[in-house]
């Protein structure tokens, strides 16, 4: 299997508390974690040509992961294009965090995928569909503390399945984990993952997302998109 882990990359050249919880940035540290006989894992950033993110990368990537916050506006639309249509013939992509923002994200939902928002809050996850494969060894419940609140009402579609619900401790409420389906590609948003804080370094939220890399990891990629006019295969007559 072969993931590409892209972050914007930017929080971790202002603010050397971010290189200190990840070393290598957001992306290689969530590469690290991933990488394994079976998975091979490759990273790319906003500065780099092509945001990282080249034809030829693309095409070769069965699930990408996407990190993105301050500078999701600086992705050019072409590349964002280029993930969307990756994800149309069937890669599949886990939207981390403030990624909700991203722009990928927003063509994906067709919403505006505007949430409730605060610094520094105490979060506790549920595991309300523990059957799901990528609740698979997670606990029934976990606490994240800090972890930037996130609340309803989050302006997204509605999901094909809702497999983690999070609750803050200022009473808010979250649908912090849940899929969707958009052409051949499958979708996961995962709500933890705060710059500043250290959910990445959570049990339960490595092992999530190593079970979301590969349920999003499609059977077949590059499925070729077509709107042929067809002629029957029967007697019409
Ligand atoms: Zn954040």
């Amino acid at each position: 299997m072969k993931v590409t882990v892209w972050n914007e990359n930017r929080h971790e050249k202002e603010n050397p508390k971010v290189l200190e919880n990840y070393p290598g940035g957001i992306h290689g540290y969530l590469a690290n974690m991933l990488a394994c006989d079976d998975i091979e894992v490759r990273t790319a950033t906003l500065d780099q040509e092509e945001c990282g993110l080249t034809k030829e990368i693309v095409e070769d990537t069965d699930v990408m992961l996407w990190w993105g916050h301050g500078a999701h506006e600086q992705v050019p639309d072409e590349i964002v294009d280029r993930v969307y249509e990756a994800v149309m013939r069937g890669m599949g992509l886990i939207v981390l965090h403030s990624a909700h923002h991203s722009k990928i994200f927003k063509k994906l939902c067709g919403t505006t995928c505007h949430l409730k928002w605060r610094g520094g809050a105490r979060e506790r996850i549920w595991t309300v569909k523990p059957n799901h494969p990528i609740a698979a060894g997670v606990d029934e419940t976990f606490v994240l503390d800090p972890e930037e609140m996130y609340g309803e009402p989050f302006d997204i579609p509605n999901p094909d399945e809702l497999i983690f619900m999070g609750w803050f401790n200022g009473g808010e409420v979250f649908r912090s984990g849940c899929t969707f389906t958009r052409g051949n590609g499958k979708i996961f948003y995962f709500q933890p993952g705060h710059e500043i804080n250290t959910a990445f370094q959570n049990e339960n939220v490595q092992k999530i997302i190593k079970n979301a890399v590969r349920w999003a990891c499609p059977i077949k990629k590059n499925i070729e998109l077509s709107c042929p006019h067809f002629q029957p295969l029967e007697k019409t007559e």
